[in-house]
């Protein structure tokens, strides 16, 4: 399982798959959800919508939880 880069923390399927939807596809290293806020300077619920919209749109990045 993957850890941020940041701090460390274990990072579920979701933020890793954001991480490559936003950041980069081919990336090996990853940031949570409230590292990758703070990096992108936004609130952590967008990125959290962000996730839900990928979902819907049927993205294989992601799963519902
Ligand atoms: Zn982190």
């Amino acid at each position: 399982m993957a850890v941020c880069t940041q701090c460390g923390k274990q990072l579920t399927h979701n933020e890793t798959g954001l991480y490559k939807r936003l950041v980069s596809r081919d990336s090996t290293e990853f940031l949570c959800l409230e590292c990758l806020a703070k990096a992108f300077r936004v609130p952590e619920e967008r990125l959290r919508e962000k996730i839900r919209e990928y979902i819907r749109q049927g993205c294989t990045l992601f799963t519902e939880e």
